[in-house]
C-alpha cells in the first residue's frame, strides 16, 4: 500500500520537476549541458542522498519512494534524473555495503549533501555487456595501487568529485575473479578526462571517455576486498537497475500526457483526434504498460530492500525484469507519442522527439536488454527447470 509519506514525497518531486527541471529541459538539451545550479536545487531537497542512511546525512528512504521521486525527476528531465540514479545507486550503494566505517564517513555525507558528485566506471572500449573482460590494470605499489587504463561511457565523468572505477588487480586471473573496486578522486594525478561524446538523446548528460595514467590510490581507497570488486559492481548494479527503470517510467510518463493534452486538443475532419478508435487504442496501450511496468518497478524495490525466501525471481531477477520492461514502455510511448503529434511530433519545437530520444539510453545502460533477458533466463532454466542456467 502506498503510504502518506510516499505521496508527500512523490508530490514534492513532481513540483520541483514542475518548477526547476522541466522549464529548462529543451534548453539544456540543446546546449547540451545541465545548469551547475541544479545540482545544488537537487541536493537541497535530499535528492542526492535518497538512499544514503540517516547517519551519513541521507534521506533514508525505502527504494519504492526512492523509484517513485526518481520517476518525477526523470518527468522533468531524464539527464537529471539520471545523475540522482547514479549517485544513490551503483555508487553510494557499493560504499555502503563493502565500503570500510571510515570510506562511508568519508564519502556518503559528501555524496548525500551533493558536494560530491559520484561516477561508476566499469564500461571499457572492448568490454561493455562484457565488463569482465575489462583490461584496465591495478599493480600493488607500497602502501597502494597503480591504476593504468581507459574508461568509456563515464556518465559525469568530468564532474564528478569521486569516481568508482573497476581494475584488474590480479593479473592472473580471468573473468570476475580478480577485480578490484577502487575510489578514484577525479583530481588526482593521472586522471584525464578524454573525449565528451555526442549521443542520441540524454543530451544534457556528461558522457566521457576517462584515461586513468599511472594513478596511484591508497589503500584507503580499495572498496572490500581487492578480489571481489566486480561481484560488488553486479550487486549495486540490483539497486541501480530499479532507478534506471524509475528513469524510463517518467520519460514513458511525460510522453504519455503529452500526447493526450494533444490529443484532445488537435483536431481533424471537424473533430478531436481523441474521437478516433486508433488514437485512443494508442492512449489505453500507452497507459496500461506505463501502469504495468510501474507495479513491476515498485515489487522490484520493495524486493531489494527485503531479507527473504529467494526462489524465483530473486531481486536480481525482478530488477533486470523492471528495467527491461519499463525501458521498453518508454521506448514504445514515447514512439506512439511522437505519432499522435504526427509532423508536429518530428519537429523539435514540440516536446516529445526529445523523450524518444532519451527513451533508447535505458535501453543501453547499465546493462543492454539483451542481457536482462539473459540475466532473467538463466534464473528460470536454474530455479525452474533445475539445469544450470
Ligand atoms: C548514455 C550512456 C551512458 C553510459 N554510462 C555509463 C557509465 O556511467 N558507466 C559505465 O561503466 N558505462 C556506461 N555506459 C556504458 C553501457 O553500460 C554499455 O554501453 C553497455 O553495457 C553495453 O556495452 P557495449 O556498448 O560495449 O555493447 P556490446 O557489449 O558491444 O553489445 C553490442 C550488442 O550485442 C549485444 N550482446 C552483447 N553480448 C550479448 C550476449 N551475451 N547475448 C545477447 N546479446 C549480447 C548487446 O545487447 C548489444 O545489443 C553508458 C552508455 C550509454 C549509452
Amino acid at each position: 500500500m502506498t503510504t502518506t509519506e510516499q505521496l508527500e514525497i512523490r508530490a514534492m518531486a513532481r513540483e520541483f520537476a514542475e518548477g526547476e527541471i522541466r522549464p529548462s529541459s529543451a534548453e539544456w538539451d540543446a546546449r547540451r549541458e545541465l545548469d551547475d545550479e541544479i545540482f545544488g536545487k537537487v541536493a537541497e531537497l535530499g535528492f542526492m542522498g535518497m538512499l544514503i542512511p540517516e547517519e551519513y546525512q541521507g534521506l533514508d528512504l525505502d527504494p519504492v519512494t526512492y523509484a517513485m521521486a526518481l520517476e518525477e525527476l526523470a518527468w522533468g528531465d531524464a539527464s537529471v534524473a539520471l545523475t540522482v540514479a547514479i549517485q544513490n545507486g551503483p555508487v553510494a550503494r557499493a560504499i555502503l555495503r563493502h565500503g570500510s566505517e571510515e570510506q562511508k564517513e568519508r564519502w556518503l555525507p559528501k555524496l548525500a549533501s551533493g558536494d560530491v558528485l559520484g561516477a561508476f566506471a566499469l564500461s571499457e572500449p572492448d568490454a561493455g555487456s562484457d565488463a569482465a573482460a575489462l583490461e584496465t590494470k591495478a599493480v600493488r605499489e607500497g602502501g597502494g595501487w597503480r591504476l593504468n587504463g581507459t574508461k568509456r561511457w563515464v556518465t559525469n565523468g568530468a564532474r564528478a568529485g569521486l569516481v568508482l572505477a573497476f581494475a584488474r588487480t590480479d593479473q592472473d586471473a580471468s573473468g570476475a575473479d580478480g577485480i578490484g573496486a577502487f575510489l578514484v578522486e577525479s583530481g588526482s594525478d593521472g586522471y584525464r578526462v578524454g573525449r565528451r561524446e555526442r549521443t542520441l538523446g540524454l543530451r544534457a548528460s556528461e558522457t566521457v571517455e576517462v584515461h586513468l595514467e599511472d594513478l596511484f590510490v591508497p589503500d584507503d581507497g580499495l572498496l572490500g576486498d581487492p578480489a571481489r570488486g566486480f561481484r560488488y559492481a553486479m550487486r549495486s548494479l540490483v539497486v541501480g537497475r530499479v532507478g534506471i527503470a524509475a528513469q524510463a517510467l517518467g520519460i514513458a510518463q511525460a510522453a504519455f500526457e503529452h500526447a493526450t493534452g494533444y490529443a484532445v486538443e488537435r483536431e481533424q475532419f471537424g473533430t478531436p483526434i481523441a474521437d478516433f478508435g486508433a488514437i485512443r487504442e494508442k492512449l489505453a496501450g500507452m497507459a496500461s504498460r506505463i501502469s504495468g511496468a510501474r507495479a513491476l518497478t515498485h515489487d522490484a524495490a520493495r524486493r531489494i530492500s527485503q531479507e527473504g525466501p529467494e526462489g524465483f525471481p530473486s531481486p536480481n531477477a525482478l530488477s533486470a525484469m523492471a528495467k527491461l520492461t519499463a525501458s521498453e514502455a518508454a521506448m514504445w510511448v514515447s514512439d506512439e507519442a511522437v505519432q499522435i503529434y504526427g509532423g508536429y511530433g518530428y519537429m523539435r519545437d514540440y516536446p516529445v522527439e526529445k523523450l524518444m530520444r532519451d527513451a533508447k539510453g535505458p535501453e543501453i545502460y547499465e546493462g543492454t536488454n539483451e542481457i536482462m533477458r539473459h540475466v532473467i533466463s538463466r534464473e528460470v532454466l536454474r530455479d525452474l527447470a533445475g539445469t544450470d542456467g
